[in-house]
C-alpha cells in the first residue's frame, strides 16, 4: 500500500489492457488524510490530488501550493453551486457536474472569469437515490446541454453502487461516453481501479491505497 505500488498496479493494468503507459491518470485522493502523509506523496513527485469536499481543499492545497509546483487538483465530490466560484479558482478539473442548474452555474461564471477546470459529468449509473449524478437515461440531454453552454466537458464519471460488480458500472459509463464523442472516463478506486482501466479509465481516483485507510470517516 503506497503510491509506488499503486503505480506499479496501473501499468500493469494498462499493459495487460494493451493501452499505453501513462494512458491512465492517477488522481490521488487526500480527502481527510492528515497533511504529513499528503506532503509525503508530493515529496516523491507526485502531483495529480483529489478532494470531495471544496472547503478542505480550500484549507489545504493553497498552502502546498506556495510549496510545491504544477499540482494538479481534482474535485471529485458534490459541488454546491454556492461552492462553484471558489471550486473552480481552486481546481483544475471537476468531476461532479451532475444537474443542470450546476451547468448554468459555471458557464455563467466561466464567462466571468475567463477559463474553465476541465469538467466530467457523473452519471449515477446505478440509479441510486442517495447518489449524485444525473440518470443514464438523461446523459445523452445533458452532455448536449453542458455543450451548447460551450463548458469544457472531457468525460464522465461514475461511482458504481458498493455491492453491485464494478465492471458492469464501469461498461455502462464508457458505451455512454463512446456514443458521445467523450474521450475521458473518471471510473475505479481503490477497489476496483484495474478493473476500470481494462474498461478504459482515463483517470483512476484512489485514497486508501495509497495514503492508508482514511482516520476519520467521510461524515
Ligand atoms: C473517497 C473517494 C475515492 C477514493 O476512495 P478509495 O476507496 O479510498 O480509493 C474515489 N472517488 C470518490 C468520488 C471518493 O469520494
Amino acid at each position: 500500500m503506497s503510491l509506488q505500488d499503486t503505480t506499479a498496479r496501473i501499468a500493469k493494468a494498462e499493459a495487460n489492457a494493451d493501452r499505453s503507459a501513462g494512458s491512465v491518470k492517477l488522481i490521488a485522493v487526500s480527502k481527510v488524510q492528515p497533511d504529513d502523509r499528503v506532503q509525503a506523496v508530493l515529496e516523491q513527485g507526485h502531483r495529480c490530488f483529489g478532494e470531495n469536499r471544496v472547503q478542505e481543499a480550500a484549507g489545504k492545497w493553497p498552502g502546498f501550493r506556495d510549496r510545491f509546483d504544477g499540482i494538479d487538483l481534482h474535485l471529485i465530490g458534490p459541488l454546491q453551486t454556492n461552492k462553484a466560484r471558489q471550486a473552480m479558482e481552486l481546481c483544475n478539473a471537476i468531476h461532479s457536474v451532475d444537474r443542470p442548474k450546476l451547468a448554468n452555474t459555471l458557464a455563467r461564471l466561466a464567462q466571468e472569469i475567463g477559463s474553465c477546470p476541465d469538467l466530467f459529468i457523473q452519471v449515477n449509473t446505478g440509479e441510486e437515490d442517495q447518489k449524485a449524478g444525473i440518470l443514464p437515461a438523461d446523459a445523452d440531454g445533458f452532455v448536449a446541454e453542458c455543450q451548447a453552454l460551450d463548458l469544457p466537458v472531457r468525460g464522465l464519471m461514475c461511482i458504481p453502487p458498493v455491492d453491485e460488480e464494478p465492471s458492469l458500472h464501469f461498461a455502462l459509463l464508457a458505451k455512454i461516453a463512446a456514443r458521445n464523442g467523450l474521450p475521458g472516463l473518471s471510473m475505479g478506486m481503490s477497489s476496483d481501479f484495474e478493473q476500470a482501466i481494462a474498461l478504459g479509465a482515463t483517470h483512476v481516483r484512489v485514497g486508501s491505497a495509497i495514503f492508508g485507510e482514511r482516520v476519520r470517516p467521510q461524515e
